[in-house]
C-alpha cells in the first residue's frame, strides 16, 4: 500500500483564524529593535536599556526598570516585552535539578521546556513547535500533529525562564547560568527554520544584545530534513548538529521516523557529514534504543559500518515510552551489546544518562506525558505547587 506523505515543511492549514503572536523584542536584530524604538517615539539607546533588562537582567517588570522613564515603562514592556509564555505546570526530578515546565501561549497552545543542572553546566531543552508534524510513530507529540511554529521570541522565552530561575537561586545548588540550549523538545527544529535561526542568534549575540550563550554550546537537532541542513551549514555558525536517526536501514527508519521515505539514511548522512566538514564539530547521531524493533546486533553492526572513520559522536537513549505505545525501551543488556559494538570499531558512544529520564528521551517525548489526550504526569514527577 502506498502511503502519501505530507509535506514535511509545511505548516498546517489555520484552524480558524489565528492570532499571530504578538512583536518581541527577541524576535528583533539589534538594528530593528532600534528602528521599532524610534516608531515608538523613543530614543534608539533604549533598545539597549531594554534589551539589558530581558537578556541580562531576565525581567520584564516595568517597576524594576528604573533607568527608563516611569511614563513610558508599561507601555515600552507592552509594546516590545509582552508576556508569550504564561508557566501552566512545573514538574521536578531529580532532586530539584530537572525541572519541566509545561507552558501556555497567548493562544492556548501547550508547549514544554526542561531545564536540567549538572555539577558543571545547565541545559534547557527547549521546543521549537506547538506539536510536530513529523509522525514518528513512537512520539506522542508527533501523533499530536502540528499546530503552529514558534516565534524565534517564544523559543528565547524558554531559556531567559530557566535563566532567570538559575541566576535568582531558584534551582537546587545556588545560583547559576545556562551554559548549554539543545533544540529537543516538541517539534522538529529545521521546520520552523526561520525562527529557530532567529533565537539561536538571540541566544547567542553578545550581551546585551542577546543571552551570550557559546554558538559550540549550542544543539540543534533533526530527523533529517536535507535541504534544511544544507541551508544551516550554509550559515557558518558553529551550532552542534543531531540527527534523530533511529534505524541504520531505510526499511526500518521509513518506518520509525516517516520522513526518510522523502530523504534516505544515506541522503541525511551526506547532508550530516558536510556539515562536520565545514564547521569542524562532530555530528551527534541520536539512537532511540526500542526492545526488539531497532537494538538487535546486526543493527549495531550497520548502523557502525555508516559511522566509522566520521567526525561523530552516537547517543544511545533508551526508549522513553508514551503512554499506551506498543514499543518499549530495550533491555540492559541488548543497550551495553549495541553499545560495545559501537566502541568496538572506534564510534565514540554514549549511553544517555538516565537522569530525567521520566521527563526526557528523544527529541518531542519530554512533552509526551501531559499533552497525550487523557494523559496524566507519571507516577515518578512531584507536580511542584510553586506554578499554579
Ligand atoms: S520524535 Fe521528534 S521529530 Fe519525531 S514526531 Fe516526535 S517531536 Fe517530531
Amino acid at each position: 500500500m502506498s502511503v502519501s506523505l505530507p509535506d514535511p515543511l509545511a505548516v498546517p492549514p489555520a484552524r480558524g483564524r489565528r492570532v499571530p503572536v504578538p512583536r518581541h523584542l527577541a524576535d528583533l536584530a539589534p538594528d530593528d529593535r532600534r528602528r521599532a524604538l524610534a516608531e515608538l517615539g523613543e530614543p534608539a539607546y533604549r533598545a539597549q536599556q531594554l534589551s539589558q533588562h530581558y537578556f541580562v537582567r531576565h525581567t520584564t517588570d516595568p517597576a524594576a526598570m528604573t533607568d527608563l522613564p516611569a511614563a513610558s515603562r508599561a507601555a515600552l514592556v507592552e509594546a516590545l516585552l509582552p508576556q508569550l509564555l504564561t508557566p501552566v505546570r512545573e514538574a521536578v526530578c531529580d532532586n530539584g535539578d530537572t525541572i519541566k515546565t509545561l507552558w501556555r501561549g497567548h493562544d492556548g497552545v501547550l508547549i514544554e521546556s526542561v531545564l536540567m543542572r549538572y555539577p558543571q553546566r545547565a541545559t534547557m531543552c527547549v521546543s521549537s513547535q506547538a506539536g510536530c508534524g513529523m509522525a514518528c510513530p513512537f512520539c506522542a507529540t508527533g501523533q499530536a500533529g502540528l499546530t503552529r511554529n514558534l516565534s524565534a521570541a517564544e523559543i528565547v522565552a524558554q531559556v531567559v525562564a530557566g535563566a532567570r530561575a538559575l541566576a535568582r537561586g531558584q534551582v537546587p545548588g545556588g545560583p547559576g547560568r545556562v551554559s548549554n540550549i539543545v533544540f529537543m523538545g516538541m517539534g522538529e527544529p529545521l521546520a520552523n527554520y526561520a525562527s529557530v535561526l532567529r533565537a539561536v542568534r538571540r541566544i547567542t549575540d553578545p550581551v546585551p544584545d542577546g543571552l551570550g550563550i557559546s554558538q559550540r554550546s549550542v544543539t540543534i537537532s533533526t530527523v533529517g530534513l536535507v535541504p534544511a541542513i544544507r541551508r544551516l551549514t550554509a550559515e557558518g555558525l558553529q551550532v552542534r548538529l543531531a540527527v534523530s536517526l533511529h534505524a541504520p536501514d531505510d526499511k526500518l527508519r521509513d518506518e520509525l521516523v516517516p520522513v526518510n521515505r522523502r530523504w534516505k539514511v544515506a541522503e541525511v548522512l551526506g547532508a550530516a557529514w558536510d556539515y562536520a566538514a565545514a564547521t569542524g564539530r562532530r555530528v551527534s547521531v541520536e539512537y532511540a534504543l526500542i526492545k526488539d524493533v531497532n537494538d538487535q546486533a546486526w543493527r549495531a553492526d550497520a548502523l557502525a559500518g555508516l559511522l566509522a572513520g566520521r567526525l561523530v559522536h552516537v547517543n544511545l537513549i533508551p526508549l522513553n515510552p508514551t503512554p499506551g505505545s506498543r514499543w518499549t525501551a530495550s533491555e540492559p543488556g541488548s543497550m551495553r551489546e549495541f553499545e560495545a559494538r559501537l566502541a568496538d570499531r572506534g564510534i565514540p558512544v554514549t549511553v544517555r544518562d538516565t537522569r530525567g529520564s521520566q521527563i526526557d528521551g528523544a527529541c518531542g517525548q519530554l512533552a509526551a506525558p501531559s499533552l497525550a489526550p487523557g494523559a496524566r504526569a507519571p507516577d515518578t514527577l512531584q507536580i511542584s505547587a510553586r506554578v499554579p
